[in-house]
């Protein structure tokens, strides 16, 4: 069976509660799609605000953190029970920015997958090489080793329902896309390492996005490659051309 394409918006840290919303309202023509997936990852404290104003709509919310304790003594924390009383679908883990700023590593960000996973969520998890490791000529062993260790206990049929998100660092924000090549020859590896781990129908399930600077004019290419199955997108995702991106074809 084709997988299903999967957009998601990765907000980051913009938009305070009333910009959220106002967003939300001007997307909701632009993103609608019978074919797509589409999904907002929105700051904490939009979730609320924006699970209901997409109401009715065919846009998920997904939160861009969760921590990995049920609940206690964590301040500033945001459990996973949390997210899905709030509507949340989808959680993303181990985006760069987190691994980088938050020195979350890959031990922390595998208890954080599983938790994803019995709370009911959709993990989004995010894996990519800096510039210099590419330089290097490791990028598929640094991948293959966030995949291993990130998937540690989880089991097939969790993975045939996740998403991978392959973002190369040297891509994020900084306008410069990875080759449409560059990005599918990722993808396909990651896809044959989950066959490795896993089988071949799970290969065949897990849903795996390109993500770094991906704009309305890049999209149509990237995500019509074999094993690219749609985009995790920062910047362009808080701007009308996301509805472009959504609707790529
Ligand atoms: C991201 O943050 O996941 C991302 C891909 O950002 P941008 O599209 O701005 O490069």
């Amino acid at each position: 069976m084709a997988r299903r394409k999967i957009v998601a918006g990765n907000w980051k840290m913009n938009m305070t509660p009333s910009e959220a919303v106002k967003l939300a309202e001007e997307l909701k023509p632009l993103v609608a799609s019978e074919e797509v997936d589409v999904v907002y990852c929105v700051p904490a404290i939009d979730i609320i605000p924006v699970v209901e104003a997409v109401k009715g709509t065919n846009v998920a919310v997904g939160a861009e953190n969760m921590y990995f304790e049920e609940k206690g003594a964590y301040t500033g924390e945001i459990s996973a029970a949390m997210l899905v009383d709030a509507g949340v679908k989808y959680v993303i883990i181990g985006h760069s920015e987190r691994r980088d700023y938050f020195k979350e590593d890959d031990a922390l960000l595998n208890k954080k997958v599983k938790k994803a996973f019995e709370a009911g969520l959709t993990p989004i998890l995010c894996c990519g090489e800096s510039l210099e490791l590419r330089e290097m000529g490791v990028t598929m062993d640094w991948i293959r080793f966030q995949i291993k260790s990130d998937l540690v206990g989880i089991t097939a049929d969790q993975v045939k329902t996740m998403v991978i998100a392959y973002e190369p660092i040297w891509a994020i924000g900084t306008g410069k896309t990875a080759t449409t090549e560059q990005a599918q020859e990722v993808c396909k590896g990651i896809r044959e390492c989950i066959a490795e781990m896993y089988d071949a129908a799970t290969a065949e399930a897990v849903r795996i996005q390109y993500g770094g600077s991906v704009n309305a004019g890049t999209a149509a290419d990237l995500f019509s490659q074999p094993d690219i199955d749609g985009g995790l997108v920062g910047g362009a995702s808080l701007k009308a051309e996301f509805g472009q991106i959504v609707n790529y074809k």
